[in-house]
Formats: structure tokens, sequence, C-alpha cells
């Protein structure tokens, strides 16, 4: 049975967890330390690098938890787990696993950084005019109400309902959750600069994997898809060398968003496999995106929206912010021990698939 105890309660013991077990299997450790932030217990905060195997490897495997911040306690446990289960590499294959890609988040249990930002829509190019979205434009005054009890929360869906009913899922999609730049009070803000995160981020991977032919990375997140399973979401086009990969590796479910909850997936920008394969040009890149599932899509959109009122209004109202946070906290990582078990399981599985496949590159 999978060990659950991969799983912290806090960033600072997911942190100490995941450097024991990288320790323990040999891999070697980098850093990069937050200038400025803290977490909500005066910790300093890092991205994490656990390299194991040889630093020049022609083939590296890369896996990164914390994107999102709180959803990055799932994908830290499966990160230490895999290290705890004494991995044999094949030879000149290396596994860098990326720990707390948004650690501000990770750390105050939030999906978004210092800034409100989402991270996987912070990697645009900010010299350049930003992506609009006018579906957020229309949508920001109902979501940002400023109380959110049963009745407000009823009567924002009502607004969101109608407003799919007339654009359809794919435009209701994209003004939700695609992305926006306009709003840094709202939801799905990319930011109006590149976040630390970004910049930690791109010199991690340039530093550490710049090296390698063939580079795989595979993101870790919480939130889409059905409850103790997990989905592929593989953004390579259609007949791309990198699609095939992908579903040589895990099969066909890895390319055809079986078991996605969404009716239509937005259009996302600047998001951090973009990001990933942008800094390695001179390297075969295949990036995919895992997420487990936890809640109905419904209860993930009213999560999304509750961040929001927790960030910005609720320190009015203290005593019922507590309550929306522990409603918060449950959807992105559920404390239910057969869920854990299931990611461990599971990511064991398509750790090992992916290290198996590059392996064969
Ligand atoms: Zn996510």
């Amino acid at each position: 049975m999978a060990e659950v105890s991969a799983f912290a309660g806090s960033y600072a013991e997911a942190r100490d967890k995941f450097l024991r077990a990288a320790r323990r299997a040999g891999a070697k450790h980098a850093a990069f330390r937050h200038p400025h932030e803290r977490g909500p217990a005066g910790e300093p905060l890092y991205l994490d690098l656990a390299v194991l195997g040889p630093g020049d490897a022609a083939r590296i495997f890369a896996v990164g938890s914390g994107t999102h911040g709180i959803e990055g306690y799932c994908g830290s446990a499966a990160q230490c787990a895999w290290l705890r289960g004494r991995p044999r590499l094949p030879k000149d294959t290396a596994v860098v696993f990326l720990h707390a890609q948004n650690p501000w988040g990770f750390a105050h249990k939030t999906r978004t950084t210092e800034e409100n930002v989402d991270l996987n829509r912070n990697f645009v190019d900010f010299s350049h005019p930003l992506p609009a979205n006018p579906g957020y434009l229309e949508l920001h005054p109902h979501i940002a109400a400023p109380s959110w009890d049963e009745q407000s929360i009823e009567a924002i869906f009502a607004t969101l309902d109608a407003f799919r009913e007339r654009v359809g899922e794919k435009a209701f999609s994209d003004a939700f959750n695609g992305g926006q730049y306009t709003h840094p009070d709202g939801i799905f803000f990319g930011g109006a600069r590149p976040q630390w995160a970004n910049t930690a981020f791109r010199a991690a991977v340039e530093t550490h994997l710049g090296r390698a032919r063939q580079v795989t990375y595979l993101d870790l997140h919480t939130g889409i898809g059905p409850w103790c399973g997990h989905v592929y979401l593989c953004f390579h086009p259609e007949g791309s060398a990198a699609r095939e990969r992908a579903r040589a590796w895990w099969g066909a479910r890895a390319v055809n968003l079986e078991g996605v909850t969404h009716a239509k997936l937005a259009t996302y920008n600047g998001t951090i496999i973009d990001a990933f394969a942008e800094v390695l040009p001179a390297a075969e890149t295949t990036c995919i995106v895992v997420e487990f599932g936890t809640l109905p899509r419904r209860e993930m959109q009213r999560a999304s929206m509750a961040q929001r009122w927790l960030r910005f209004e609720g320190a009015r109202d203290p005593v019922h912010a507590a309550r929306v946070r522990r409603e918060y906290e449950a959807a992105f990582y559920p404390a239910d021990p057969q869920w854990r078990r299931a990611v461990l399981e599971q990511s064991r599985d398509f750790i090992d698939r992916g290290v198996r496949g590059i392996s064969s590159c």
C-alpha cells in the first residue's frame, strides 16, 4: 500500500520531506531562494531541484510541483514517494524534480503568487500587448462580489450560466479561466510583470536542463478530472512527434482528454509548459500536464472565486473566512487517505512510464 506519510501539512514540512527523500536517493540539490517573500510562519521560500542521475545526461525526465501553490501538496507527495521508492535509472538518463514552483502560494495555501498572479498564465511576453479577454471584462463585476454567502454565490452562478448559454462552452471557458491581464483583484490574473517564480523557473531549467537533447516535463496539478483519478492535458499539436511520444509512453488517454471534466478547455496563454519548451530550443521537448481530480467542475469554479474573496474581502469577516478557507483548501488538497493513496499509486506508475519512455528515445 502506498505510503501517505509523503503528504505534508505545511510548506516547510513538505520541503523537509522532499529534501530528505532526495538526499537518501542520492540526488543532488539546488535551490533558488525567494529574495523578498516568506511563508506564514516566517519561513524562507525556495524553488528546490533534486537531480537524480548524471547532471550531463542526454535525456532528462523532469517533474514539477506547485505551479499553482496549494496544488503542490499533492505534487510534492508524488515526488517524495517516488524518490523514496529507491528508483533505478536507465543509462544516460536523469530525473529532475522541481519542487514548489510557486512557493509563496504553496506556503500560503493558495493557487496564486504573492501578487495574486496565476503563475500558469504569467509566462507571456510582457514587452508586447497582453492577451485581451473581453468575456472576463463582462464577468468580473459579478465575480468580484463583496460578500460570499449562499445567496450571493447563487446569484454569481446565475450570471455565469446565462453568459455560458449565450456564448457557448468554449467562449465561457476562455472568459472564466483562460486568463486575464486587466484585473489584479480578479481570478486567473496573469500579472502585469513576470513573477519571481517565473524568472526562477526559467533560470532553473536553463541551468540544470540546458545540456540535454531529449527532455520531458510533466507538470503536476489538482482540480480537473474524476475523484481519485488523474487526467492528462497534452497541448502538442495533432501529428507532432511530441504528441506521439506522449501517446507511446502513457497510452491514448495522454492525448484524448479522457476523463477531463471541462466541457471545453479554455485556450490558455502564458503557461509554464510553453516556457519550458522555449527555454530549451535545442532540445526535443515533450510537455504534459497531469491533473488529479478532486471535486466536480462547478465546485472548482466556486473555489476559484472563493480564493479571490478570501484574498480581497475575507479580512473583514474572519470567522466566515476561516470556514471558506477550509472549503477552499479541501478543493485543491483533499485529506481523504483513499484519495492520497490513489495519487501515490498513480503517480508512481506514470513517472516510471515516463522514465522508461524517454530512455528509449
Ligand atoms: Zn493547477
